[in-house]
């Protein structure tokens, strides 16, 4: 039976099945009860959602059984990795709180995996390539058809040698030849039958420069790096599961019969995570941002980890919702109403309750003296009594939100309409009296009588009244523009979609990813009005504006511009457009 554990979110949860596998090992006194783990990101590309997922994994399990978690940077293709996406991976996994014991790059094994493909070659076991790509793939066979056997797969062995060291000295071409691994064209596993280990790749590396033109293949690459560094458990998702008994092998074929049964790292899957109304993959993200259809890597509506941070979700938020959907061993869709109740329920916490209003009209006590102010106490987290109170200013003229008033209203309407009474928050109870409008019938100014003794903490401050609304006080207030995020995409899942049109209607990538994008995914609202309270509010200050959702000031916030982003709504209301 699974034990029960307690996480850092508190709530007992059972092992997950890693856990157990990890668990089991040490009690099997493998790897002379050691853990380490690794994680892997191709640095050519933001992290995003999914990666997070992995990361809490990675580094979670070298958390929980006193381990190391290394960050190794998988840098094997020059062509679309650099430098920017390393600091940027680096600083997303510090900002979800994790500390990695080492920074690794598999281009630190350049020189290790090279003499091993020379060991091979001399060996036997590999063997130099020289035809096109395409003639290798159509000789791959099918999984119910044995592969054929390259014409060059016996050639002599001081060839392959001559002509490796050919592939990495800069005179051949890219694509004039490949090393190939000698292993069984009939293999029942595909990625046996003699899979591509190095390639010729001319474009200079980030780290490496022109040092090196030849290059390993993931599988040639992966697990030796998990090898040399000592890994215990080298976890990666479901996708993987066909490479680990090639990663095995060479495993297996670099310690030559060895025995090391209980020193040699596993490579164990999880599901990966998709979200429903998402995109993932960093080559999809690359062609948004490329292609200019969003506002960068960080645009709050991106499923990147720094596109959530902006958006104004925090690293626990991130957290537990990954504790929330789990690990498994299928895939699945998970819905993105689930991480945004994750989302909100971390945000109840920490969101300072503020005041704004996003749809602005006039609100005026007519009965209420000119030039007079009051300091109103509210409270900043009735979730926190630690979180302490801040003041509002209350005076005759205030902004409230055009909803909150209606000429004509149904029975259960419960805001301003002549001759109702309403509570404003903080403040005292009103009848509302009329408006005036303009010649189309838009009302410009909404009016009201205010009841002195029901102010909060006076007498008649219980008096029974079923609405109450928000307002900041106009002459106090500060001007802010308010983002409203929703999807960035129109189908449930893009991913799927986007290989559908692509395939049955033959658009390019970039046609299809506009078909299907939400044209309303940003709507910006320039004339808002918050209380002055928020005229200093810096980047990531987390905030309730009461009665909308949560909200964030955004990186280009300032005082003389004032930004907010919605982060989340206060409730899932949201529904598929018919
Ligand atoms: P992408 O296609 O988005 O670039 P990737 O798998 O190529 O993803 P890498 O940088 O190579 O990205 O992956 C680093 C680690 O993150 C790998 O262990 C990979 O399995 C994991 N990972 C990537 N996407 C997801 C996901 N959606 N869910 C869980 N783990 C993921
Ligand atoms: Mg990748």
């Amino acid at each position: 039976m699974a034990e029960e554990i307690i996480t850092p979110e508190g709530p007992k949860r059972s092992l997950n099945f890693i856990e157990q596998i990890v668990e089991q090992d040490l009690a099997e006194g493998k790897n002379d009860g050691r853990v380490q783990t690794r994680f892997p990101p191709e640095p050519n590309g933001y992290l995003h959602i999914g990666h997070a997922k992995a990361i809490c994994m990675d580094f979670g399990i070298a958390e929980r059984y006193g381990g190391i978690c290394n960050l190794r940077f998988d840098d094997t293709n020059p062509t679309k990795e650099n430098v920017e996406y390393v600091d940027a991976i680096m600083e997303d996994i510090q900002w979800l709180g994790f500390k990695w014991a080492n920074v690794y790059y598999a281009s630190d094994y350049f020189q290790q995996l090279w003499d091993f493909a020379v060991e091979l070659i001399k060996e036997g076991k590999a063997y130099i390539d020289e035809q096109p790509q395409e003639a290798i793939l159509a000789q791959k066979g099918t999984p119910t058809q044995p592969g054929i056997e390259s014409p060059y797969r016996n050639r002599p062995i001081e060839e392959s040698l001559a002509l490796f060291n050919k592939m990495n000295s800069g005179e051949l071409e890219e694509g004039t030849m490949v090393l190939r691994a000698k292993i069984d064209m009939a293999h029942n596993n595909m990625l046996f039958r003699d899979p591509i280990i190095y390639r010729i790749v001319k474009t200079p590396h980030h780290r490496t420069g022109d040092k090196w033109k030849a290059y390993p293949m993931y599988d040639f690459a992966h697990g030796q790096s998990d090898f040399f560094e000592g890994v215990t458990h080298s976890l990666c998702t479901l996708e993987f599961v066909p490479h680990r008994p090639l990663y095995d092998l060479f495993i297996d074929w670099l310690k030559k019969g060895e025995d090391m049964d209980d020193h040699r790292p596993k490579q164990r899957e999880f599901n990966k995570l998709n979200l429903n109304y998402t995109l993932l993959s960093k080559r999809n993200l690359l062609a948004l941002v490329q292609n200019k259809l969003v506002d960068g890597w960080d645009d709050p509506r991106m499923p990147t980890i720094c596109g959530y941070r902006r958006r104004g979700y925090t690293p626990e938020a991130i957290r537990l919702f990954v504790d929330k959907i789990g690990y498994t061993l299928y895939d699945a869709l998970n819905d993105m109403a689930l991480m945004e109740s994750a989302c909100r329920e971390d945000l109840n916490k920490r969101a300072t309750r503020v005041s704004a209003v996003i749809n602005p009209v006039k609100l005026i006590i007519t009965n209420y003296p000119e030039g007079v102010t009051e300091q109103l106490e509210t409270v900043n987290n009735p979730e926190d009594e630690n979180a302490g109170t801040h003041t509002i200013t209350f005076s005759r003229e205030l902004w409230i939100e055009r909803d909150d008033f209606m000429e004509d209203a149904p029975k259960k309407y419960f805001r301003l309409t002549p001759g109702q009474d309403v509570r404003l928050k903080s403040a005292y109870i009103v009848t509302c009296t009329g408006c005036k409008k303009d010649a189309d019938g838009n009302v410009q100014e909404v009016y009201c009588e205010y009841i002195p003794q029901t102010k909060t903490g006076e007498p008649e401050s219980n008096r029974r009244v079923k609405g109450t609304i928000h307002w900041v006080s106009a002459q106090h207030a500060v001007k802010a523009e308010v983002r409203l995020y929703d999807r960035l995409w129109n189908v449930e899942n893009p991913r799927d979609e986007l290989a559908r049109l692509r395939e049955e209607e033959g658009l390019d990538a970039v046609e299809a990813m506009k078909r299907m994008i939400n044209p309303e995914s940003l709507e910006v609202r320039s004339e808002c009005y918050v209380e002055a309270f928020l005229a200093q509010a810096k980047p990531m200050d987390h905030f309730q504006f009461q009665r909308i959702g949560y909200f964030c000031a955004d990186k280009d916030s300032t005082p003389e511009h004032l930004i907010f982003n919605r982060t989340v709504s206060l409730k899932d209301s949201w529904k598929p457009k018919q």
